[in-house]
């Protein structure tokens, strides 16, 4: 049995060394994987539970490594956001699904107003030309403020000063949404979010997870009832993460959750997607 641990240590050794040696190759990778063209965005549909159109799209970053193939968000985010290169990167992500979102909407004039969001990491929150730069990206592709909205997470807020806050402020006031990220995975005080220029929640997928046995877990159903009336008293819309089956989404519309997104509707994917998406929406 000894023998046994020791070897099962040694291969949580080695997997320990594989996965240090390939974090360290993919750090000394990333800051030329931008220049090499090798990020790209998948959109994820957000849509309204009331009728189940289209009310917009998610932007999420791949990067596909020549070596390693197609990573996650999760593979190299945290690693951008400590060595700096998320300011580039999330700078490349901002004004590419910008752009996109401007694109679908000269075509779909009739659809209403298309939704683009897009995640802000904390380096970003703190970076000091980040309303400039929004503010220069949304006037080079002609799309409206009011088509943006830049998602922050819950932690990245804790405690913010009015100093974080400002830009955040500033660019609410431009008509930008800002919507609230992973909602319920952080401590932070109910009453604080009238303090935040946030006008959308994002309630978290573990929330929906709760809610994915038959019957729901009632105790679950009542958070989220709870989370749903106080945000609606507070002008703040909700969107609910990770809507999987389609008993889900019935029980978050009955709820009174404003939007959706998940794989019952559908996963990340090709800019393509969410057009053929509007185009059956306009039919
Ligand atoms: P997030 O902002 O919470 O994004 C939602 C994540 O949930 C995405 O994972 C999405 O693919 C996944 N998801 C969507 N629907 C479902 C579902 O029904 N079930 C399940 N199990 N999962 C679902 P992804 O694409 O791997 O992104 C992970 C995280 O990486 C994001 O979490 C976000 O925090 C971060 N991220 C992605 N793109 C960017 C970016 O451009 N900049 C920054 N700073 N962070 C990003
Ligand atoms: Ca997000
Ligand atoms: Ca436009
Ligand atoms: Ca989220």
């Amino acid at each position: 049995a000894k023998a046994a641990g020791g070897n099962r240590f040694a291969l949580a050794d080695a997997e320990a060394d594989a996965r240090a040696i390939t974090r360290h190759g993919l750090t000394t990778a990333l800051p030329t994987a931008l220049d090499r063209g090798e990020f790209f965005i998948e959109y994820q549909p957000l849509v309204h539970l009331g009728d189940g159109s289209v009310h917009g799209a998610e932007a999420l970053v791949r990067w596909c490594h020549p070596q390693h193939g197609v990573l996650g968000p999760d593979r190299f985010i945290p690693l951008a956001e400590h060595t700096g290169l998320i300011v580039p990167l999330g700078r490349w992500v901002l004004e590419e699904s910008v752009r996109q979102a401007n694109f679908w909407q000269e075509r779909h004039t009739d659809g209403g107003p298309l939704r683009i969001n897009v995640n802000l990491s904390p380096t970003q929150l703190h970076h000091p030309r980040l309303v400039a730069e929004t503010v220069d990206v949304l006037e080079r592709s002609g799309l409206e403020p009011g088509a943006l909205c830049l998602e922050v997470t819950e932690s990245a807020l804790i405690g913010a000063d009015d100093d974080l806050l400002k830009p955040l402020r500033q660019l609410a006031e431009m008509g930008v949404d800002i919507a609230l990220d992973d909602f319920g995975t952080g401590y932070s005080n109910l009453a604080n979010l009238r303090r935040l220029p946030v006008s959308v929640l994002k309630l978290d997928r573990s929330f929906t997870q709760g809610m994915q046995q038959h019957p729901a877990d009632p105790v679950d159903l009542k958070i989220v009832e709870g989370i749903v009336s106080l945000a609606h008293s507070l002008d703040l819309a909700v969107t609910v993460e990770g809507v999987e089956t389609g008993a889900q989404a019935e029980q978050l519309r009955q709820i009174g959750c404003d939007t959706a997104q998940g794989w019952y509707y559908a996963r990340p994917g090709a800019p393509d997607r969410i057009h053929s998406l509007l185009l059956a929406d306009a039919v």
